[in-house]
């Protein structure tokens, strides 16, 4: 019997391929593993479910509390909820965690580059309240509660004194969103006063928080920030460390995990064999981690440090020309 469960969500668009590179890759470094592999986005409606995230999907991530997911095609405007905010809000994936680092052989404007970006994933303007107050005029709410900014501050602070950080900081706009904005500030505060005293905290507003971070992001730590800001910043910090083919992330509840690349499905490229699969396989590496593996982890994050600092297997995105099957046959010859 495999030592582990895990659901595989192939998604849509890069996702099947990039999901098939990163399964080949755990199988090759040795992982123990019954793929339970099932649908959601745009695949799932095509395949006759009623949901972009089928029931079947939802209640298999709750039985065995970890997913591996490939990124999924959200159509823009009205019908279906996104898959991701529903998975967020429906398993209480209430921390999104995202390590942006610089890597050797990925050419980039600043070297050095160390930071976490812990994101709530639950509430703020993706709460989907949305109203139309008079024909012509809509409001969507951003919903900030005391509990879940509390248990994101803790979760930050916790993290950062798990894997030795020194320094959170929260990007606001406390200064025009007084309350929402403000109660998360407060949390934040009352958790390093109370809690965490030895890690450093500062708070920044975000536009200059923005700037400070494209000037020299090697002064930033642990990033700390509500939902919709969270999401903007990931994006942009996967752009100074060589963009989001190379930028992992996780979603984390107390109940369920669910590890996805910061990426989209790429229609642009997909189906074409060039798609980086290696933000799957570095949030594989985050899996690894959770599920105690922790020696598979290494092996891999060593072997794909290799290939990134030979330079000769680099996809399209890293100024390559490997095809995606290439990058990951590289990899797998650097496992030991
Ligand atoms: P995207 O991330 O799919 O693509 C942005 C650009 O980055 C494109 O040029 C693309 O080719 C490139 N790119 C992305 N991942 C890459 C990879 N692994 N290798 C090489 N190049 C890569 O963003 P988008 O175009 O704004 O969104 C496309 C779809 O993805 C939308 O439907 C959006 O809703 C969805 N999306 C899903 C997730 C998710 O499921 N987690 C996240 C973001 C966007």
């Amino acid at each position: 019997m495999a030592k582990h469960t895990i659901v595989l969500i192939p998604g849509d668009g890069i996702g099947p391929e990039v999901t098939r590179a990163t399964q080949r890759v755990l199988e090759a470094a040795g992982l123990s593993v019954e793929w339970v592999e099932l649908p959601a986005g745009a695949s799932a409606i095509e395949q006759r479910f009623d949901n972009v995230l089928p029931q079947r999907t939802l209640a298999a991530v709750q039985a065995h509390k970890v997913a591996l997911k490939g990124p999924v095609t959200t159509p823009v405007g009205k019908g279906f909820r996104s898959v991701n905010v529903q998975l967020r809000q429906k398993l209480n994936l209430y921390a999104a965690v995202r390590p942006v680092r610089s890597l050797a052989g990925v050419k980039t404007r600043f070297e050095n580059v160390d930071m976490v970006i812990v994101r709530e994933n639950t509430e703020g303007l993706y709460s989907g309240i949305e109203n139309e107050v008079v024909p012509g005029v809509v409001t969507s709410l951003k919903v900030a509660s005391n509990a879940a900014c509390i248990r994101i501050a803790r979760y930050a602070f916790r993290y950062a004194t798990k894997r030795h950080r020194k320094k959170i900081t929260v990007f606001h706009k406390a200064n025009i969103m007084k309350m929402s904005d403000g109660i998360f500030l407060d949390a934040a505060r009352k958790i390093h006063e109370d809690e965490y005293p030895n890690i450093d905290y500062e708070e920044v507003i975000i536009d200059a928080g923005c700037m400070k971070l494209v000037s020299d992001p090697t002064k930033f730590d642990v990033l700390l920030m509500e939902n919709l800001y969270g999401d903007l910043v990931s994006d942009l910090c996967a752009g100074l460390v060589g963009g989001l083919g190379v930028v992992p992330g996780a979603n984390i509840g107390d109940d369920a995990a669910v590890f996805e690349a910061v990426h989209g499905s790429a229609p642009d490229i997909a189906g074409k064999g060039v798609a980086n699969p290696l933000a799957l396989i570095m949030s594989a590496v985050m899996m690894l981690n959770h599920i105690h593996e922790e020696a598979i982890a290494e092996k891999i994050k060593s072997a794909y440090n290799a290939v990134l600092a030979e330079g000769k297997s680099l996809t399209r995105d890293l100024q390559g020309t490997a095809t995606t099957e290439q990058f990951t046959d590289a990899l797998i010859a650097k496992i030991k």
